[in-house]
């Protein structure tokens, strides 16, 4: 395996293997994973209880399977949530209807689900204690500095005890205000969208008709309404509107004014729990990785309206986990982290650009001419997941780049026709394992510090692939290798986990 570590792996005498500093969804996720595969790591919060509060209130489908990776029951999910299966949009006399079935092959998860933040916290936390990952609330953690080996931070309780613990990796996961950040010198720049302000409820609707399982959306010149159903019987009621000073806290009477104005004379909101108001602004560290620091979540970036972060969070923390493992567990460079920002940056810059475009739409001088192409079409599909692919990834290879399916995409939920029945790309990988799924008549077995788990011909029943697919713990197409001649197939097989193990 190629050695070109600029830092030692660390020492012995390190407290611990990762310290996460902040238990929102984002370092919760990554502490789980981490721990699921061994690491010794532990989770410093500042809050001495949960963060009560609906707040994000839906999960993607990738999202999802990222929870099922890190072993949370799937029935557990759904008792807690309510399937999203379309939007209606609602502009003057018009509508329109678009369903949001991701994949109507993915018998598993076809559609978004509606759970609130602190449910999936909830859910995130006891994930972490059960594999063995302390999640120490009413802790502070406050870098300290860095050496060669490892990173200094200082934990105390609102008591006033404290101690300095050794730990050969901080990932700052500690939000938008990360103070890690700036203690390990890492530049922030933000940038405002002035004259948007985003105002968001949790409340009872009456007034209007709002059948169950969909969102509906009502525009109108400057101004939009969004209300999806919430699994206790309100709704999340989202708002927006072009102003001059967003900053102004609005009271729940603004909020029903601006609804009524949207929606119509007769719609009312009641029961109302939280209120929400945001000015849109995006923030970007200039750097996710500093030494042996490194940022997760919105501590890296903040997206313009607040309907991104916690999704994205915990899919960075997906592709964060099993490299770090790796590298902690002495089977990879450290370089291999490096591709977490190369990767996980592009997403995020996606996803800047398509806030603000939804930003900018939501507060249209005139809706119909802006959602033109939906409401002409009719009942086109849309996703509400942005599809990621890391196809300039210098970890993704092979000879059918770009097709879909093929290297760099991810095929979590595919299906995987065994003797033993249909199973998905994930359940195969429940172990959060790298999969080599190799439909050649010649058996495959590779042996490699980076554990892959190897499915051959005789496991695979009409299996149509005509590669060897090698796809990572995260659920994305590493490589596509050509069955060849003899042995060479196998020797391709270890030449990318090599390049993997080498950074890339
Ligand atoms: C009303 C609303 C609606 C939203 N809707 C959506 C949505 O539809 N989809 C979506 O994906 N996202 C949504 N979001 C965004 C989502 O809530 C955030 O993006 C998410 O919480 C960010 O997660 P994080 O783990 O990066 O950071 P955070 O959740 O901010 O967690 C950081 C944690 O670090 C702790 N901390 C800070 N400093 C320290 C320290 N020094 N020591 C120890 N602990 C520390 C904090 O107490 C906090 O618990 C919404 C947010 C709001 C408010």
């Amino acid at each position: 395996m190629p050695d070109r570590d600029p830092y030692p792996h660390p020492l012995p005498d390190t407290d611990l293997d990762v310290l996460v500093i902040g238990a929102g969804p984002a370092g919760l996720a990554l502490a789980a994973d981490l721990a699921r595969y061994g690491v010794r790591c532990q989770v410093a919060e500042r809050r001495p209880a949960p963060r009560p509060g609906a707040r994000c209130p839906n999960v993607w489908r990738r999202t999802m399977y990222a929870y099922a990776r890190l072993g949370q029951p799937p029935h557990e999910l759904r008792a807690h949530g309510v399937p999203m299966r379309s939007k209606v949009f609602h502009v003057g006399d018009r509508t329109a209807a678009v369903s949001l079935l991701e994949d109507a092959d993915d018998q598993q998860w076809p559609y978004p689900l509606l759970v609130r933040q602190d449910q999936q916290e909830e859910y995130l936390t006891a994930l972490a204690r059960q594999h063995g990952c302390p999640v120490r609330q009413g802790v502070t953690a406050t870098v300290l500095d860095q050496e060669q080996d490892c990173v200094r931070v200082e934990l105390s309780t609102p008591e006033g005890r404290s101690e300095v613990l050794r730990a050969a990796w901080v990932v700052a996961a500690d939000g938008a205000q990360s103070l890690s950040r700036a203690a390990a010198g890492v530049d922030w720049k933000v940038r405002g969208h002035d004259g948007v302000a985003w105002w968001q409820v949790d409340a009872g609707i009456s007034g209007v008709e709002l059948p169950p399982e969909r969102e509906d959306l009502f525009h109108a010149p400057y101004s939009h309404v969004g209300m999806v159903p919430l699994a206790d019987g309100r709704h999340r009621v989202f708002l927006a509107s072009g102003t001059e000073d967003a900053t102004v806290r609005p009271s729940f009477g603004d909020v029903e004014r601006l609804f009524r104005e949207v929606v119509g004379p007769e719609a009312r909101l009641h029961d109302p729990q939280h209120l929400w108001w945001h000015t849109p602004v995006e923030g970007r560290a200039e750097q996710w990785l500093t030494g042996r620091v490194i940022l997760l979540g919105e501590a890296a970036r903040v997206f313009p309206m607040p309907v991104h972060g916690l999704n994205t969070g915990i899919q960075d923390a997906a592709n964060l986990a099993w490299k770090l493992s790796a590298v902690v567990q002495r089977h990879a460079s450290v370089r291999l982290l490096d591709t977490y920002e190369v990767e996980r940056r592009q997403v995020a810059e996606v996803l800047m650009e398509r806030g603000e475009r939804v930003l900018r739409a939501g507060v249209a001088a005139d809706p119909e001419a802006t959602l033109g192409p939906i409401l002409i079409e009719g009942s086109p599909r849309i996703r509400t997941e942005p599809a990621p692919a890391y196809e300039a990834s210098p970890l993704t290879a092979g000879a059918e780049r770009f097709a879909e399916g093929c290297a760099g995409q991810w095929i979590a939920s595919w299906p995987v026709h065994t003797p033993a029945g249909v199973w998905t790309v994930s359940t195969l990988q429940s172990q959060g394992q790298w999969l080599v799924l190799s439909p050649s008549r010649m058996p495959l077995s590779v042996t490699h510090p980076l554990n892959p788990r190897v499915v051959n011909r005789a496991q695979l029943a009409g299996c149509n692939r005509l590669m060897i697919t090698i796809v990572r713990p995260d659920g994305y197409v590493g490589a596509e290798i050509p069955f060849g001649a003899g042995r060479s197939a196998q020797r391709s097989v270890l030449e990318y986990f090599d390049r993997v193990a080498g950074g890339g």
